[in-house]
């Protein structure tokens, strides 16, 4: 009896405080980074209303393009005939975020999304503080890959595009930082790298880094699948 009543006190509180979720965001109280409601403007800073605003853009198209195109530049794909198990959807082909370029590459919308919010949350800041410099290229092995997991017959979310594989940071200042090369390297890139792979993990479900498996010994793997994995 006593926890059919806390069971109902506990609802009434939920419902009480959707209701003045949704007052606040309707009267505008609420500014716009906070409110799950407002598109997400990829330029602000990170907070625990993001990872709403990326499930709501997750399973919205336009919305998730909307947010984007806020960020950067993109071109959408045409859809075409992949092989049994392969799809591109609405894909996006992006080839700079907010101050880093890459090779153009194209990706699910939801995962350039990402990639933007990494680069310009995470990357940027940790290379200005381990480096005192920030980075201009990020060099990547690539998104859409019609094949399974290496030694597993389950298909790869590159099949759908819905991963990047990232190799590593060219800084401003000329330095090449590598995963192959710098995982186990200097202080300061060891350091940025783990910074790298702790934000990627907030940010994607799955990140593989060099820790998971020879297969990842030079890039991180960074997905939108159904695990989460951070190793
Ligand atoms: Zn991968």
């Amino acid at each position: 009896m006593a926890r059919g009543r806390l069971a109902g006190g506990a609802l009434i509180l939920a419902l009480a405080a959707g209701l003045a979720l949704v007052w606040a965001a309707k009267t505008r109280v609420l500014p716009d980074r906070y409110n799950p409601f407002e598109p997400l403007d990829p330029s602000e800073a990170l907070n625990p209303v993001t990872d709403a605003k990326l499930w709501l853009a997750d399973r919205d198209g336009p919305l998730c393009r909307a947010a984007l195109a806020r960020a950067t530049a993109f071109r959408l794909m045409p859809g075409r005939a992949d092989p049994p198990g392969c799809s591109r959807d609405h894909t996006v082909t992006i080839s700079g975020l907010s101050e880093a370029k890459l090779r153009p590459e194209e990706m699910n919308c939801t995962i350039a999304l990402r990639l933007f919010l990494l680069e310009r949350h995470v990357i940027q800041p940790a290379a200005r503080l381990h480096f005192n410099s920030g980075v201009a290229t990020i060099a990547h092995f690539g998104s859409y890959s019609c094949r399974t997991i290496a030694g597993s017959w389950r298909m790869s979310e590159h099949a759908t595009a819905n991963a990047i594989d990232l190799a590593g940071f060219r800084l401003g200042n000329g330095r090449l930082i590598s995963l192959k090369k710098d995982w186990n390297g200097a202080a300061d890139a060891r350091g940025f790298l783990r910074e790298v792979r702790e934000g990627a993990c907030r940010l994607f479900n799955t990140t593989l880094s060099p820790d998971y498996n020879a297969d990842h010994a030079d890039h991180f793997h960074l997905d939108m699948g159904l695990f989460h994995t951070c190793r």
